[in-house]
């Protein structure tokens, strides 16, 4: 069965390719209930995303993916049912929107010293006055010919060890917590399938999100393969977390496509279990 509920996409405010707009009309078409925008680190798109959404009588849900530093790795903490203008997760947000702007500065000056001239330009001109993230820093690559995709251009260039990686600390695991707990919101871990922590940590950084007030986990991501729908069914059983499920949408060109995700492990708890917004909805399709 395929999941008519997505709760982790991305528009232009971010670095999807698609307009609010544009997101949510192509989401009602794939047949999607129940949508969730969770730009990076980012709200402006939420007012007119919920807009079109009830134009197509849709729900939708307030969210943001927020970019944290723990232990040195970077970690994606999806907040869902947000206030978007609690003030400090407005504020915290607009730190991190700050340095993002430093670290583009890092990023384009890593690339230069390697002979790739005009990164910030570039970069800026694919970000559309939305946030700035590596992802325009790929589309910029990959126009100037120095990759042929965003998988190659991340692999050869924008990762750890290559050459227009660029270190930066993002906000920590306790403040993206307590912004998205103190709004009212429902603290999630995004993809946790991608950190690559190793078991131990892994389940460190589970008891750690607990205890802070996390809720749930990505369950079924776009990110994830199958067996680590299965692998993290357990983990959110042993932790007593409830279950997310997103396809982390950009556009065409990266993960999965909208509503061709499975339904959840029957296992898990869906995080979405008492909301009102999806009361008495089918959210399944063949
Ligand atoms: P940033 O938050 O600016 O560091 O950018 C992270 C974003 O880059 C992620 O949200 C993905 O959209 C994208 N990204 C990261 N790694 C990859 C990859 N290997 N291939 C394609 N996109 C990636
Ligand atoms: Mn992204
Ligand atoms: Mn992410
Ligand atoms: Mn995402």
């Amino acid at each position: 069965m395929r999941s008519l509920i997505d709760l982790h996409c991305h528009s232009t405010v971010s670095d999807g390719v698609l307009t609010p707009t544009e997101l949510v009309n192509y989401a009602a078409e794939k047949g999607v209930r129940v949508l969730a925008l969770t730009d990076h680190d980012d709200v402006a798109g939420l007012p007119e995303a919920r807009q079109v959404a009830h134009s197509h009588g849709m729900q939708f849900i307030d969210g943001v993916e927020i970019s944290v530093t723990w232990r040195r790795r970077t970690l994606h903490i999806v907040g869902l049912k947000i206030n978007p203008e609690y003030p400090a997760l407005a504020e915290g947000l607009e730190k991190i929107r700050a340095g993002r702007h430093v670290r583009a500065v890092g990023i384009a000056n890593a690339l230069e010293k390697i002979g790739i001239h005009g990164a910030l330009e570039g970069a800026y001109e694919y970000s559309k006055g939305g946030i700035i993230s590596r992802t325009h820093f790929a589309r910029f690559l990959i126009e100037k010919g120095y990759a042929k995709d965003t998988k190659a251009v991340f692999k050869h260039y924008l990762v750890k060890g290559k050459p227009g990686y660029f270190e930066h600390q993002w906000a920590t695991l306790e403040d993206a917590m307590a912004w998205i707990v103190g709004s009212g919101g429902v603290a999630v871990i995004a993809h946790p399938g991608r950190y690559d922590l190793g078991r131990v940590t892994m389940l460190e950084l589970m008891h750690e999100f607990r205890s802070l007030g996390g809720r749930a986990i990505e369950v079924v991501t776009g990110s994830h393969t199958v067996d680590q729908y299965q692998e993290f069914a357990k983990i959110a059983h042993q932790f007593d977390l409830a279950s997310s499920s997103g396809s982390d949408y950009h556009g065409k060109e990266t993960y999965i496509d909208m509503a061709k995700l499975p339904s959840l492990p029957r296992s898990c708890v869906p995080v979405w279990q008492d909301w009102p917004e999806v009361k008495g909805l089918e959210l399944e399709a063949h």
